[in-house]
């Protein structure tokens, strides 16, 4: 239970069995639709390539990044057949890279589709890529009046093999958002007009909303990380990130004692504080000051004053004294505190807890 060594603040364990069994529940609600993966920023910071190996030993083959540079680092740990698009496309004059570290691009805008082109014409043979339309986000992808501008000059996608036709989906996690059957007619719309293409919509949320939304391939991320994809309903997802942080030392306050920077909380009572190696730094959100909750021995404690760069600090009174030595373990994510429960408190998404943690965490991965 108690766990007294170690020389960092805190220990961040990453469950990769969960992240499979994660992945084989999307791929069950898909049927035969392809389950690809999300694995930008870093796996939603959870490290990229043990999240692609373990989602590769799950029969995974589709992995989607934001960048290039994020799909030249994973390249070498994935093996030929498995894919790896990069979602934002080619920056201007890097096209010949996508080749060299095969990886295909999203193709977002009439600009890049005509770069992608050119490398056609240069590399003397037809080039993949995914081809993206924006039916709602208002962020990447052709704008209807750029895809009209495609469909009436088809030869814009001469040499491209369009694997598939793309788009995002705006309010997904939200199943009564009338948005979600908007985006859903308009995409069908697009697909009418390149009715031999293949065609991916669905975000983790999406696979939620049923089988109109899945075609023919899905690119979940946050679902196979334990985030709950319904909002309002059970989690059916299993967690993934466990935090720990570790105890560097505990006192007792008296009554008035003002408690971190600025003094935010005061005791009302003789109270223990424990400091804990885990601040803002690491990604435990400033936001969470006076709001945050750890478990120790299981039991809730409020975490009180403002969170600093490298510690927090805990109101413990009544927990008793061998839970409370230096070095001693902390839950911060665990089942009773969810990624989704401690972003609620921090007032963001699970997403932005998970891709915000440090790197400064022991890290432990099992299967
Ligand atoms: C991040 C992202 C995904 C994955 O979304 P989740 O909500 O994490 O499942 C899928 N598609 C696009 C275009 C994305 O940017």
């Amino acid at each position: 239970m108690m766990q007294v060594a170690g020389k960092a603040g805190a220990v961040l364990r990453i469950d990769l069995r969960a992240i499979q069994d994660n992945y084989r529940l999307l791929q069950e609600l898909l049927g035969t639709v392809q389950c690809g993966a999300a694995v930008k920023a870093d796996a939603y910071g959870l490290g990229v390539v043990p999240v692609a190996q373990a989602l590769l030993a799950a029969s995974c083959r589709h992995f989607f990044v934001a960048h290039l540079q994020e799909a030249i680092v994973l390249r070498p740990h994935l093996p030929k057949d498995a894919t790896i698009y990069v979602m934002h496309g080619s920056p201007v004059g890097y096209e010949e890279e996508f080749l060299e570290n095969q990886c295909i691009p999203v193709l977002n805008s009439l600009e890049q589709i005509k770069s992608w082109q050119q490398l056609v014409a240069k590399a003397q043979r037809a080039l993949p890529a995914i081809l993206q339309f924006d039916t709602g986000m208002a962020r990447m992808g052709l704008s209807v009046i750029e895809s009209e501008a495609l469909f009436a000059t088809p030869q814009l996608l001469d040499g491209i093999n369009v694997q598939y036709m793309m788009s995002h989906l705006v309010s997904a996690e939200d199943q009564a958002n009338p948005f979600n059957q908007k985006q859903l007619t308009t995409f069908n719309t697009l697909r009418a007009r390149m009715p031999a293409c293949k065609a991916s919509l669905s975000n983790s949320s999406g696979i939620f909303l049923g089988k109109d939304f899945h075609f023919d391939l899905a690119r979940p991320g946050a679902a196979l990380y334990g985030v709950a994809p319904v909002a309002g309903q059970a989690n059916p997802m299993r967690a993934v990130a466990y935090l720990q942080g570790r105890i560097i030392q505990t006192r007792e306050i008296p009554a008035g004692t003002g408690v971190g920077y600025g003094s935010t909380w005061r005791s009302s009572q003789t109270t223990r504080i424990a400091t804990v190696g885990v601040g803002y730094a690491d990604g435990w959100m400033r936001s969470l000051s006076n709001r945050g909750i750890a478990h120790i021995a299981g039991q809730a404690v409020p975490m009180v004053g403002n969170v600093s760069m490298d510690t927090i600090t805990l109101d413990v009174t009544g927990i008793a004294a061998e839970h409370l030595q230096p070095g001693a373990l902390v839950e911060l994510i665990s089942a009773d505190n969810t990624v989704d429960q401690v972003a609620a408190r921090a007032n963001t998404i699970g997403y932005e807890i998970l891709t915000s943690l440090g790197g400064r965490y022991e890290r432990t991965y099992s299967n």
